[in-house]
């Protein structure tokens, strides 16, 4: 059969592994909003953010302009370690599901963290480290975060300290455990030993936390410690930026064989996976080199494409970072406790906003039930466990490839399959004890996100 030509597993060697990152956004067109200072509400300059983050990784966020960015000796030595990573041809699946349409997808949970958060924790790491600091703080939700920069820490010989959402912190205790073999300090958040988390303890007695508190406790800690800066898993252009890797590396496995998708899909929490997966993809289209479509899939519970406004917000529920010009439901919306963690940032990245406003994006959100069913017929045909962030890619894969079954189309899908889901057992309990509920939000509640909102000019 002419279909076995293209293996299961397209590998790369080392040697095609990426050199540089690639920036998106020196290609684009509309460029992303600049980040702005919430006092003066002008555009952030470096010496303002530089308190803030490593000095390296604020000139990262701020380059609209450098087209590639070499990545440093040490970064590639370490990503050797466990990368290039498989782009997948699921054949089991499309096998099952008996559709026409050809799938792939680029597994990035090889790695301890179980995650693709590691790719940029590494880079983070490194240039907190060139910079002769003594450590970093951060925030972590559902825990991948969290250990992939403690990985990344330790390797570098950086302290690192943790706040994580207490919900995952008492849910979670293997995760928080994993943190602290990395030899990382894991505070649950809200937590006494920051002035934020306090006031938010008095507003808010008894709450679990969320992202946007637990960011606001790390970011204080970072500016009050000598030698100390913050550090961000997603949202972020620089963690876009990092994450190129991923999409660079599926580019070069698909062009060995002569392969264009016609869809490229990624789950979306703050963008970082999807905005690196299709980031070569979408700068070829932008050129008018190639025709695809793209779809970032969210969940319900928390729809900040699909149902949030394009409006300038707060990073976080403390209101000390720079406002980001983002699609948001408003900094002071906590979702409901749906279980992809790493889906619920009240924010999606400026950058993926502006490809969405400008229409060369998708988006769609899907529901958590939904998810699951997927993510169980995935990990039966095809073996691996997946997270369920990876999930939501899983069921839009899935659905689009049904599509091509109706209509007979050989479509090329190409999915982002962002980590393993072990430590999300108690969620696929729920699921399979039938206890697993779909929560959407009303658009009152919504409403109440947006009556947040700052209001610029
Ligand atoms: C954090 C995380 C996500 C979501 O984050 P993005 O920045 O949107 O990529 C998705 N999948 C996994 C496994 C994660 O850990």
């Amino acid at each position: 059969m002419q279909k076995k030509e293209i293996p299961y597993k397209i590998y790369l060697e080392e040697s095609e592994m990426p050199k540089s990152w690639y920036n998106l956004r020196a290609d684009m067109v509309n460029k992303p909003a600049p980040l702005l200072n919430p006092a003066t509400l002008k555009p952030v300059k470096l010496e303002e953010i530089e308190p803030v983050f490593c000095t390296e990784l604020a000139k990262q966020e701020l380059d609209d302009t450098t087209r590639e960015i070499a990545i440093p000796e040490e970064i590639q030595n370490f990503y050797r370690m466990y990368r290039p990573s498989p782009l997948v041809r699921a054949y089991c699946l499309e096998e099952k599901l008996q559709t026409p349409a050809k799938i792939y997808y680029k597994f990035e949970g090889n790695n301890t963290s179980g995650s693709h958060k590691l790719n940029s924790a590494i880079a983070q790491a490194y240039y907190a480290k060139k910079q002769g600091l003594k450590g970093v703080t951060t925030e972590t939700g559902a825990g991948q975060w969290g250990t992939a920069l403690s990985m990344a820490c330790s390797y570098f010989d950086l302290d690192c300290k943790v706040y994580m959402v207490k919900v995952s912190y008492e849910q979670k205790p293997f995760r928080r455990e994993v943190m602290r073999t990395y030899g990382a300090s894991v505070t649950p958040s809200p937590s006494e030993t920051t002035e934020v988390g306090k006031r938010i303890l008095k507003e808010h007695p008894g709450t679990t936390g969320s992202l946007g508190c637990a960011i606001s406790e790390a970011v204080e800690v970072a500016v009050k410690s000598e030698g100390y800066r913050y550090v961000l898993g997603s949202v972020l252009n620089q963690v876009l930026l990092h994450q190129s890797v991923i999409g660079l590396e599926t580019k070069t496995a698909l062009d060995k064989y002569g392969i264009k998708p016609d869809i490229i899909i990624g789950c979306a929490g703050g963008g970082s996976n999807l905005g690196g997966l299709i980031a070569p993809f979408m700068g070829e289209k932008i050129k008018g080199n190639l025709d695809c479509r793209f779809i970032a899939v969210e969940p319900a519970s928390c729809p900040s494409l699909t149902r949030g406004k394009f409006a300038y917000d707060f990073c976080d529920t403390g209101k000390v970072c720079p406002l980001a010009k983002m699609y948001t439901l408003g900094c002071d919306f906590i979702p409901a406790p749906n279980h992809a963690g790493g889906l619920r940032y009240h924010g999606m990245s400026s950058l993926l906003s502006q490809l969405y406003d400008d229409g060369l994006m998708e988006a769609i959100s899907v529901e958590q039930t939904a998810v699951f069913k997927a993510a169980e017929e995935f990990a039966r045909i095809e073996g691996i466990l997946p997270a369920p962030e990876s999930s939501h890619a899983i069921k839009a894969a899935i659905d689009e490839a049904l599509k091509c079954k109706e209509t007979g189309e050989e479509k090329t899908i190409v999915f982002g399959l962002t980590g393993t889901g072990y430590f999300d057992m108690v969620a696929y309990e729920k699921f399979h004890d039938g206890k697993m509920s779909d929560y959407i939000p009303s658009d009152e509640e919504l409403q109440k996100g947006f009556d947040g909102l700052p209001v610029i000019k």
